[in-house]
């Protein structure tokens, strides 16, 4: 049986065509699925009853079982799905002034082993299919209060999304589409440790926006932070960075998790800002959030606020990210993938 959230609108159009159905279908059922948010294929009443139940014999719509849902203080949401397999990820709704944030995940787990990342931590399971990475927006939805609209949508989740590339294309496809949830491409951003071949296909096959997570200005300390960063070291990234197409976007994002005597010091600001030169991009400082059994210790506040500053004067603009859920490990590099008691 066959997911009909697994299925872009161009997978629909093939579909449809295999029962000898009008393209027009393929509308129908997209709408159904992304905008109707239809539970059944029984509810998708203005599709004749024939086509329903020829289409029932092979095709379900299938949502993730969501097993718990922690809130934090500040208004944010971390919630723990179960997949098929028995594979569980989270995904964070982040609440903030004027937005409000849905991290996606898009690996149960991770292979990258980033040494402050909780989700590194814990080992790599398997990739999301696109049913999984759609379902956490379905799930999110019915968290929402009434008046509240997910306004953007971050893979920056458990997992690397250039190493889950096809998916998380599709699935960005799926996002972006009018007919589909019907974001706009500058509300949607995908988060990678520094994969430049993916960075490189992403700048040709998508036009969502782009954050890297570079949390060092030296390859000696990158190496120890990310070891991706020995395939793909420093040089090789900000080139990758440099030739991004921005396709009328203003910048790139770069994220940097501010990490106590490891990145911290006014040197690492400088060099940042040497490293940045002439690329269009801001820059989120993060100070580190540390979670049980972690080895690194959050920074000092002064220390970020410096390193900020030297940014600012540089002609950066930054933001220092509030650690955000943080009380319930929903932070950023703090998902594993279980809640206690769940
Ligand atoms: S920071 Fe991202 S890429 Fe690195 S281990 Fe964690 S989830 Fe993977």
């Amino acid at each position: 049986m066959k997911n009909l959230r697994d299925f872009t609108y161009e997978d629909l159009q093939r579909e449809v065509a295999e029962y000898g159905e009008k393209p027009y279908r393929a509308t129908q059922l997209f709408s159904w699925i992304y905008q109707k948010r239809a539970a059944d294929i029984d509810s998708m009443t203005d599709i004749s009853k024939v086509f329903r139940e020829m289409l029932k014999e092979n095709c379900y719509v299938g949502a993730d079982t969501v097993l718990d849902v922690k809130e934090a203080s500040d208004g944010t949401k971390k919630f723990l799905s179960e997949l098929s397999d028995g594979s569980r990820i989270e995904s964070v709704l982040i609440p903030e002034s004027d937005r409000l944030t849905l991290c996606v995940s898009s690996q149960a787990g991770c292979a990258l082993g980033c040494k402050f990342c909780m989700t590194g931590m814990t080992g790599f399971t398997r990739n999301l299919n696109l049913s999984e990475l759609t379902n956490q927006v379905f799930s999110a939805f019915t968290l929402l209060q009434e008046g509240e609209h997910i306004t953007n949508i971050v893979l920056m989740g458990m997992g690397e999304p250039l190493n889950n590339f096809d998916n998380v294309v599709r699935f960005a496809k799926i996002l972006t589409d009018g007919k589909g949830f019907g974001f706009s491409h500058n509300k949607v951003t995908l988060s990678t440790a520094g994969l430049v071949p993916g960075i490189r296909r992403l700048g040709a096959e998508s036009n969502i926006n782009l954050a890297v997570s570079l949390n060092a200005t030296t390859d000696e300390v990158r190496d120890r932070l990310m070891p991706i960063n020995k395939k793909y070291p420093l040089e090789e990234l900000m080139e990758a960075l440099r030739d991004y197409p921005l396709q009328g976007k203003k910048h790139i994002t770069i994220e940097y998790v501010v990490i106590k005597n490891v990145n911290d010091t006014i040197e690492d600001a400088r060099r940042l800002l040497y490293l940045l030169r002439g690329l269009p991009c801001k820059v989120n400082l993060i100070p580190f959030n540390p979670f049980p059994g972690a080895r690194f210790q959050a920074p000092d506040a002064h220390k970020v606020m410096v390193m900020s500053k030297i940014l600012k004067d540089g002609g950066y603009t930054v933001m220092v990210r509030s650690s955000k859920g943080s009380e319930i490990q929903a932070a950023c590099g703090q998902l594993r993938g279980w809640h206690e008691g769940a």
